[in-house]
């Protein structure tokens, strides 16, 4: 499934291909993929007008133009490629644009948990609404964390994982980010302290940054023609290693399942009670 990082390598990626260029055509070829796709909006919304910004907003790609944006989600299988021609290629393309004269993408999406919407310019829209901040906008410090987390009695890592609090955070990076923060995934929300979440949200960010350098640097590096999509191939330090020795302190690495998903840690860096992480006492 298409994580942040993979979203985030795709807007950089577009960039240099769409921006300040107007989208010169637009064709859709089925009526819904997720949501119905707002054809007639697009088309007199995005018609000829330039591409001012490609911006992210958790897994969300908007491309904005003076009117709005239109807003693509990659959902559970989604990709864009760059082609030369509007033309569909492969089967599952469900929409082709062109940008200027010599760019055209392709929105394809086998199992249809994508969307393609237009969100008006004041930004309003059900999908973004209740979106908590980006890990990585000013919006997401440790005290804005702290304070949406006051009181909430879930674990922790479900907390990081609920877009309405912090969008964009998968299972993967939740683990790996808890990990390296020395806290257990199961430890209250509400209880985090103050240097934890400003030493969680940094940990949160290089993971996520650890994986967006992973990827490739243009359109055609990551999305290849094969149409496999992936996560990136990040070194991972405790997500799927059940067992095998922690890389700080060997112990085996625990899995849980939790609402469903699998959570893996280490008992002994990350403590069930905060007193005994070893890491917040080095930074005291
Ligand atoms: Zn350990």
């Amino acid at each position: 499934m298409p994580e942040l990082p993979e979203v985030e390598t795709l807007r950089r990626a577009l960039l240099p291909l769409v921006l300040n260029k107007p989208c010169t055509a637009l064709k859709f070829y089925r009526k819904d993929i997720r949501f119905p796709i707002p054809q007639a909006t697009l088309y007199r919304q995005m018609k000829n007008q330039i591409v001012c910004q490609v911006q992210r907003i958790g897994k969300y790609l908007l491309l904005k133009v003076p009117k709005g944006a239109m807003l693509l989600h990659l959902g559970m299988s989604g990709r864009v490629s760059l082609s030369d021609t509007m033309s569909p290629k492969e089967k599952h393309t469900h929409a082709t644009f062109q940008f200027g004269q010599k760019v055209f993408l392709h929105f394809v999406d086998p199992r249809r948990f994508g969307c393609i919407l237009w969100v008006p310019h004041s930004g309003k829209h059900s999908l973004l609404d209740n979106l908590g901040p980006d890990p990585f906008s000013t919006e997401a410090n440790p005290e804005v964390l702290k304070n949406r987390a006051k009181k909430c009695k879930s674990p922790i890592k479900t907390f990081i994982m609920d877009s309405r609090r912090i969008t964009g955070i998968g299972n993967i990076y939740a683990c790996e980010s808890l990990f390296h923060a020395g806290i257990n995934p199961k430890r209250k929300a509400g209880l985090i302290t103050f240097p934890e979440w400003e030493l969680l949200l940094s940990c949160i960010r290089s993971t996520l940054e650890n994986s967006i350098a992973a990827g490739g640097t243009t359109l055609r590096d990551f999305f290849e023609p094969s149409g496999k999509t992936g996560y990136y191939a990040v070194k991972l330090s405790v997500y799927g290693k059940e067992g095998k020795p922690c890389s700080k302190c060997a112990t085996p690495i625990s899995r849980l399942i939790h609402s469903g998903r699998s959570t893996f840690f280490c008992k002994t860096c990350q403590p069930s009670t905060k007193k005994r992480s070893n890491r917040l006492l080095t930074l005291a």
